[in-house]
C-alpha cells in the first residue's frame, strides 16, 4: 500500500502555485489542490512568502508584500 502524505503534497503544490505566472499552470495546480481537499472545493492556502491566506487562484495572483 502506498502512503501519500497529503499535507506535503499540498505544500509542494502551493509552492508551485505561488511561483508561476502561467495561467494554465495555475489552473492545473489549483485543480490538483482541489482534488486533495476532502470536500472537493478549493482549500484555503497560505502564501509561503507573506503568510496571506486565501483561495489558490487568489493567492497565486495576490500582490505579495514579500515579492522581490
Ligand atoms: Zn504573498
Amino acid at each position: 500500500m502506498v502512503v501519500v502524505n497529503v499535507e506535503r503534497l499540498r505544500m509542494h503544490f502551493v509552492q508551485a502555485l505561488t511561483r508561476t505566472r502561467d495561467a494554465d499552470v495555475r489552473r492545473h495546480v489549483a485543480a490538483a489542490l482541489a482534488e486533495l481537499s476532502p470536500s472537493g472545493k478549493p482549500p484555503l492556502i497560505t502564501c509561503p512568502r507573506c503568510g496571506a491566506v486565501g483561495l489558490p487562484e487568489r493567492i497565486s495572483d495576490h500582490d505579495c508584500t514579500e515579492e522581490s
